[in-house]
């Protein structure tokens, strides 16, 4: 029975109603970030160029919004028991966070490579933090026991339908702050992100464009819709840490999604987004993680060009604050 309950949702499709359902209940958690256009993107482009600011949200990313909207929908039983993940990063944040506001239990399982002040970070947010073995295949299998022996549910940061509408609600969010837009370049790892987006963004104007943008090193969607199937990328170091690692061989969802609703993948280099930190904080005067900033990249280097309005996300702001204090002193 447990087995069911865990599996209940595989072979869900995304609805429109889904994400409006979502916003119900993560609004009122979440910052309406704001959007302001860019000066020197539009006129370096020649276009309309704005900024969703959602690196201002609550924890630092948009991972709440899915975090909140998963929560919320698991079961009384399921939330006696808790919510178990593996993430050292805006997942693990997000999730901690949102737990800690429903008053649910959280684990999140760890290496014990991961440093301290991830570990620290997570806990003050109000997670327990499980530290097992030298590497993530361990501690997955940690979260895995967690699931099937203490029934705790195992919240992926991409690949879970509640996850992918909660994500959606900045979707809404932007076509309302901006009706027009023509384009919207989102960053794109596991693809929780740009596929709740891309939903609510068309299912509101069918006409609109989503790009997602990727790192070139280790760019797991984009190798697998070349390959046609979710196929194993080495995972590889990144400016972009948050958009690292695979898309899951068992993809459930975010596969098949990216397919349909996701116009073009474009790839950004670490020299690209070193550039895109730096103009964040010079030309926008924004703080953002390598992820965040991948977007803004693909416009700098004409990885795709853009008719009319268009928006480029800015998704996080955690980033060490050495490494950012050295990207924006460097010379560009
Ligand atoms: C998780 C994350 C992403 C990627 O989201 P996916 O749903 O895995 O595509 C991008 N940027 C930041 C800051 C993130 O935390």
């Amino acid at each position: 029975m447990k087995q069911l309950a865990v599996n209940k949702k595989v072979g869900k499709m995304l609805l429109f109603e889904d994400i409006q359902r979502a916003e119900k209940i993560v609004a009122k958690h979440v910052v309406k970030t704001p959007i302001v256009q860019s000066k020197a993107l539009s006129d370096a482009i020649g276009e309309e160029i704005y900024l969703k600011l959602e690196n201002q949200q609550i924890t630092g990313s948009f991972k709440i919004r899915g975090a909140i909207n998963a929560i919320s929908n698991l079961t009384p039983e399921q939330r006696k028991a808790g919510v178990v993940a593996l993430s050292t990063g805006n997942h693990g944040r997000g999730l901690a966070y949102a737990a800690n506001l429903m008053k649910i239990r959280c684990i999140i399982c760890m290496s014990e490579l991961v440093p301290n002040n991830k570990i620290e970070g997570i806990k003050e947010i109000g997670a327990e933090v499980k530290l097992i073995g030298g590497n993530q295949d361990e501690a997955q299998l940690e979260a895995d026991r967690l699931s099937i022996e203490e029934g705790m549910t195992y919240i992926s940061p991409f690949d879970n339908i509640d996850v992918i509408a909660g994500q959606g609600t900045l979707g809404l969010e932007i076509y309302r702050q901006i009706p027009k837009l023509k384009f919207v370049f989102v960053p794109l790892s596991g693809g929780g992100l740009i596929c709740g987006v891309a939903k609510a963004l068309k299912s509101l104007n069918p006409n609109l464009k989503v790009i997602g943008v990727s790192m070139d090193r280790g760019a797991a969607m984009y190798e697998s819709q070349k390959a046609g199937k979710p196929i194993f990328v080495k995972e590889e170091e990144s400016l972009a840490d948050a958009l690292t690692g695979g898309i899951g061989l068992d993809n459930k969802y975010t596969f098949d999604l990216t397919r349909k609703l996701v116009d073009e993948i474009v790839l950004v280099s670490e020299e690209e987004i070193a550039k895109g930190i730096h103009h964040a904080y010079w030309h926008e005067s924004q703080i953002v993680e390598g992820a965040g900033a991948v977007a803004i990249a693909s416009l700098l280097n004409n990885k795709s060009t853009p008719k009319g309005p268009s928006l480029a996300l800015m998704c996080g702001k955690n980033i060490d604050i050495d490494k950012h204090f050295n990207l924006i002193a460097a010379k560009h």
